[in-house]
């Protein structure tokens, strides 16, 4: 008779942004948490809590890496508008022009209303 454990499975899912680069793990773990969130080396003022064990701190300079269990992404957990990190230009909005992309399906191509372009390959990441 065979008295097996159940194989314990563990989720790799720590709350932590292994395997991934720290600018991703505090993309992911924005989305995840619904907060603004930075990485280690970023200079970002204000109150910050460790994604993972959820130590806070208060920043002055740039994020450390969490003093409690090595995490490399925080959440940013003061009220207000997303901090820029010192450095770093706010998203978009600078980039000034952005023509908006309209894309169209079920074009008539028969008609004789002009050159149609259509596009592919449009990058859509920033
Ligand atoms: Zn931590």
């Amino acid at each position: 008779m065979g008295s097996q454990a159940p194989h314990e499975r563990r989720k790799l899912d720590l709350g932590g942004a292994r395997g991934l680069s720290p600018a991703d793990g505090a993309a992911q773990s924005e989305q995840r948490l619904g907060l603004p969130c930075f990485h280690a080396g970023q200079r970002v003022q204000g109150m910050f809590g460790c994604v993972a064990c959820q130590f806070q701190i208060r920043n002055r300079e740039a994020l450390p890496t969490c003093p409690m269990c090595g995490e490399l992404v925080w959440a940013y957990l003061d009220d207000g508008p997303r901090p820029v990190p010192e450095g770093e230009s706010a998203p978009a909005a600078a980039a000034g022009k952005t023509p908006p992309a309209v894309v169209e399906e079920n074009v008539k191509l028969d008609e004789p209303t002009g050159p149609v372009t259509v596009e592919e390959n449009v990058k859509l990441e920033p």
